[in-house]
């Protein structure tokens, strides 16, 4: 006799684990602050899946933890629990040494504040050719201009950040953070200090870099309009992905950003607060299953007319 649990077990056996293939995953990831006793559930089972070469943008409000995860991504901070695997390497269990490999190879880094990623008493080219001669590597005077060529920026090569404007800055500290072909970059707001003419330059040059050498692209941004400009733009809400945006070219040539709502694994879904409060749903609404779509009412709507 086949039991239910036998039926279970077949299922997941043909199904592959979450995010097996992905170049990044988070599963179920959990990153609680304590100071002075107070806990700050910073990241609350967030579920993230991104594949090599893409490019995505996340979003959310000041104190969602979009910088807590990415500090996780980079390498700098250890979740409390759950799963984090960035070109296969546990981000949780990996040794000091592999770590620090990791930082300095696989993963490039890149913060808001333009004055954090470049040092201010080396040239650019110095600056660019810096990493390399970290990670022991052959000091690659022309690896540097060549990267410093791609992203625009190369009459910049012998001038030292004082001589640059915030953009360029932005443009180098891109520069520096590809020095060691990472498989990843990150940046943390990246254009937050910058104007909008030279946050579209900063971000032509993190998508050529994205195009051009294949290096998977996250990238935390306020912008809004920055979901057409990225394949995937993925919301962040109270520490988990709540919506994603996708990016596509309609017929006629138009870019269309449709927005979706993240369903997780179990199936839980964060429906926006808007439309909640709209509606006054609160702790239970009622569901409905129809031909084609799922009905969510407030509880008690429709309820007593049997509806
Ligand atoms: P975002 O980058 O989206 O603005 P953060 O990841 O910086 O959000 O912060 C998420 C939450 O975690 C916030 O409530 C913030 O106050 C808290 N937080 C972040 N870093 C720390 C820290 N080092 N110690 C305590 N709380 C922190
Ligand atoms: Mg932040």
């Amino acid at each position: 006799m086949t039991t239910l649990s036998d039926l279970e077990a077949q299922a997941t056996r043909h199904k592959p684990a979450f995010g097996e293939h992905a170049h990044i995953l988070c599963d179920n990831l959990v990153r609680i602050y304590k100071t002075e006793g107070v806990e700050v559930v910073a990241l609350q089972g967030l579920d993230l899946l991104i594949e090599k070469g893409e490019l995505i943008a996340i979003v959310g409000a000041s104190g969602s933890g979009k910088s807590t995860l990415l500090n996780v991504l980079s390498g700098l901070d250890i979740p409390t629990a759950g799963l984090a695997r960035v070109a296969g390497m546990d981000l949780l269990s990996m040794t000091a040494k592999d770590r620090l490999h990791y930082r300095r190879s696989v993963v490039g880094f890149i913060w808001q504040q333009t004055a954090r990623n470049l040092l201010p008493y080396l040239t650019a080219r110095e600056n660019v050719m810096l990493p390399m001669k970290l990670a022991g590597k052959k000091a690659g005077r022309d690896r540097a201009d060549e990267l410093l060529e791609l992203l625009g920026v190369a009459d910049c090569a012998p001038r030292r950040p004082g001589q640059m404007s915030g953009g360029e800055q932005q443009r180098v500290a891109i520069a520096v953070a590809l020095a060691n072909s990472p498989e990843v970059i990150l940046a943390d707001e990246p254009t937050g200090e910058l104007d909008s003419d030279t946050s579209e330059e900063v971000f032509g040059a993190l998508r050529r870099a994205n195009r051009e050498l294949g290096v998977t692209a996250v990238i935390v941004t306020h912008d809004p309009l920055v979901s057409e400009q990225v394949d995937r733009t993925v919301g962040i809400r109270d520490g988990r992905t709540s919506s994603e945006t996708l990016r596509r070219t309609s017929e006629d040539g138009d870019v269309i950003a449709e927005e979706y709502a993240v369903l997780d694994r179990v199936g839980r879904l964060q429906l926006p607060r808007d439309f909640t409060n709209a509606l006054e749903m609160e702790r239970r609404v009622r569901l409905e299953l129809e031909r084609d779509h799922i009905g969510v009412w407030p509880a008690g709507a429709g309820e007593e007319n049997g509806e």
